[in-house]
């Protein structure tokens, strides 16, 4: 497990690095499952700006 703040390596369950006493980020598996939100918000962003602008656009165009 390598720290992300001083490119340290550091032994697989720890909890912070040995080096710089930064927190280290939890096993991949975890945060695999952590990332898949922030997409899901980000796809209904794009939904509900492309059905503004279809709303928009005729109207803007003429
Ligand atoms: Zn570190």
């Amino acid at each position: 497990m390598r720290c992300v703040y001083c490119n340290t390596e550091n032994e697989t369950g720890s909890s912070r690095c040995r080096h710089c006493g930064m927190p280290l980020p939890r096993e991949e598996l975890r945060d695999r499952k952590r990332l898949r939100r922030p997409f899901l918000w980000l796809f209904w962003l794009v939904v509900i700006f492309c059905a503004v602008m279809i709303f928009l656009l005729p109207r803007s165009l003429g």
